[in-house]
Order: C-alpha cells, then sequence, then structure tokens
C-alpha cells in the first residue's frame, strides 16, 4: 500500500488486514504517512468547555448526561454568553487554540440558536477556532452557525453501524450521517469519531473507521475515544480493552485518513504517560487540555505540557488560511524545515 494516499473506498477487509498487521509494521507504517502530512512533533490542542450540562433526551448507553441513567451528574442549564467568554479566554491563556463548545441535546431549539451564535462570534473574536457540538442539525441551524463563523461541527458516528443498536436507539446512524452532510453542505469542517471499548469487535471497529475514511471528504478532526465507564450508565460495568487495540484504532484511522487531524481524546486520564507517546506514536495529534473533557475528569493542564515537553512536543499554532494551498504549503515548509533533523524520516521518498 502507497503510503498516505488519500481513498474513500475502504472495504472491510483491508481495514481488517491493517488491523492484524504485526504491531512494529502498523506503528512504522502509521508513522510513514503521518510524516507526510504532518510534522510529528507538533500536536493540536483544544479545549472543551459543557456549556449546558445533563438531562439530555436520548440513550447514548455510555454517557452520564443522558436523562434515563442515574449518574449525579448535576444538570446545567445553558451557560450565559460571558461566562462561555471567560472559559474561552482562560483556555486561550492556557495554551489552546480552538475553543469547543458542547451542549447535551438532542437538537438544538430555536429559542438557543441566537445565544449560540453569539457565543461563536465572541470565541471567535478571541483569535480562537470554534467548534460545537450540539446534537443532530437542521439545514437552517446548519447555515446559521456556518453564517456565525463556527470553524468545526463536531457529531461522532460512536461505532459501527452493525454495533450501533447496541449502544443508542433514539436516534439511527442515518440521523447522524445526515447531519454530517449538512455541516459538510453549510461549509463547516467535521469532527467526527467514535469510542471504543464499549464491548464491540474488532469488526466493529473497523466499520467505525471503514465508515468515516469512506465520507465524501475525510472529517478535518477524528476523535478517538477510549470509553469512560461510569457508575450508572448501561456500561459502568464493561471490559477493559487491550490498550494495544486502543492504540492499532489509532494508528489506522491515521493511515486511513491521511490528513486528519486524529484526536487522543476521552479517555486520557487513564492512559499512562508511556501509553499517550505510543499514541502520538501511531498518529496522534490533537488533544482535548484542560481539567474537564465535558463530565469527566481529563489530565490535568500542566501534565499535559510537562509530557509535552518530556517529548519534545509543541503545541500546534492557530493561523488563518485563506485556502487548502496555504495549508499545504505551510505543512511543507514546516516538514523540509525537519529534514535537516537527524530523526527526521522522509516517508514521501
Ligand atoms: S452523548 Fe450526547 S446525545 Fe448522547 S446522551 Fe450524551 S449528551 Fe445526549
Amino acid at each position: 500500500m502507497p503510503a498516505a494516499e488519500i481513498r474513500h473506498d475502504w472495504t472491510r477487509q483491508q481495514v481488517l488486514d491493517l488491523f492484524a498487521m504485526p504491531f512494529s509494521d502498523l506503528m512504522f507504517t502509521a508513522q510513514q504517512v503521518h510524516r507526510v502530512h504532518f510534522d510529528a512533533n507538533r500536536v493540536q490542542v483544544s479545549t472543551l468547555c459543557s456549556i449546558k450540562t445533563g438531562a439530555c433526551p436520548e440513550d447514548c448507553a455510555y454517557c452520564p448526561q443522558s436523562a434515563r441513567y442515574d449518574t449525579g451528574l448535576a444538570r446545567e442549564t445553558l451557560m450565559q454568553v460571558e461566562k462561555v467568554l471567560e472559559e474561552a479566554r482562560a483556555a486561550k491563556a492556557g495554551g489552546a487554540t480552538r475553543f469547543c463548545m458542547g451542549a447535551a441535546w438532542r437538537s438544538p431549539k430555536k429559542k438557543d440558536m441566537p445565544y449560540i451564535t453569539q457565543m461563536v462570534r465572541d470565541v471567535k473574536a478571541l483569535g480562537m477556532e470554534t467548534c460545537m457540538t450540539l446534537g443532530m442539525l437542521s439545514d437552517e441551524q446548519a447555515q446559521a452557525l456556518a453564517d456565525a463563523g463556527l470553524d468545526y461541527y463536531n457529531h461522532n458516528l460512536d461505532t459501527s453501524p452493525e454495533y450501533y443498536g447496541e449502544i443508542i436507539t433514539t436516534r439511527t446512524y442515518r440521523d447522524r450521517l445526515e447531519t454530517l452532510g449538512r455541516v459538510r453542505a453549510a461549509g463547516m469542517k467535521v469532527c467526527a469519531g467514535g469510542i471504543v471499548g464499549m464491548g464491540e469487535g474488532d469488526r466493529d471497529r473497523a466499520g467505525l473507521l471503514m465508515q468515516l475514511a469512506n465520507l465524501p471528504e475525510h472529517p478535518e478532526s477524528v476523535p478517538i475515544n477510549m470509553l469512560v465507564r461510569v457508575a450508572g450508565t448501561p456500561l459502568e460495568k464493561q471490559k477493559d480493552l487491550d490498550p494495544f487495540e486502543f492504540i492499532r484504532c489509532i494508528a489506522v484511522a491515521r493511515i486511513m485518513m491521511p490528513r486528519s487531524h486524529v484526536r487522543l481524546s476521552a479517555g486520557r486520564e487513564q492512559m499512562s504517560d508511556e501509553m499517550q507517546s505510543m499514541a502520538f506514536l501511531a498518529g496522534a495529534n490533537s488533544i482535548f487540555y484542560g481539567e474537564k473533557l465535558l463530565t469527566t475528569a481529563n489530565p490535568e493542564a500542566n501534565r499535559d505540557m510537562q509530557l509535552f515537553s518530556r517529548l519534545g512536543i509543541q503545541p500546534e499554532e492557530y493561523r488563518q488560511y485563506s485556502d487548502e494551498s496555504e495549508v499545504e504549503a505551510e505543512l511543507s515548509a514546516q516538514i523540509s524545515e525537519r529534514q535537516h533533523d537527524a530523526f527526521f524520516y522522509d516517508a514521501a521518498k
């Protein structure tokens, strides 16, 4: 397989073959692909803020925010715009370049949209990239968010179409794909990934990545979450996933979606520094930074910075580009700078 090929026609068997590679070969291939498109020593840093917490009518089996499960989570109504801005300023001061705002909704209501779009405009005015996750969107809502300047919309596929019914019954896989289509049609970037360790099998992990990579355009951001078991949810007693299977998922996502930022996301709290570094080696190049990942704990921000420093990783800077060719030019410049580095491996040659 030529490294770094952009494809949208993966078969399940091809994906399973990647998962079945000897671990070292898989990691090496993922590194080759990664270094064609990215500076391997830079990681994008986002901060996540829950702008409306709990009381969600959906039944996602992993989620403490569902009103159906008694998880002891304190419910909060929609945060005031000024409070959101305070959080965004603190995130920026802490080094985050993207501010992600999440609301536990099936979909936003008409009355919420003016507040939501104001948040987007105000956070952007601070010089940060913006991302939101608000549930399903109509065409009009997607357009309103795009018009306000929202850069990314997050909407995860969660798992394979085959395993999906074990996890969520209140919205369909098709609903999710339709929301992703609306986000694209409105001109926003897509953040879409899934969760592993929910009792799914190898074929499901392959099926999730196949769905994401076979979208008409790869999501710009692909969060790979490790299940965080929360007491009171149906998955609270789920067995641990072998950590190497998680790293394999990151590596396969990197190979299948070479230009996407692959995000090491929920579940980082439970990972050792060594496991996180292995995820970076497998091609993860984005993290959530801050003390909270929506409602589950996230490793403390300074622990992240210490790890970056020990690994020689720099946070990726946020720049506004006029088009894709400017992004490519910047990446090529970063990569060619690193060619003098004794450890640089030019996988394009
Ligand atoms: S994952 Fe989102 S949609 Fe599902 S229950 Fe939680 S907040 Fe609601």
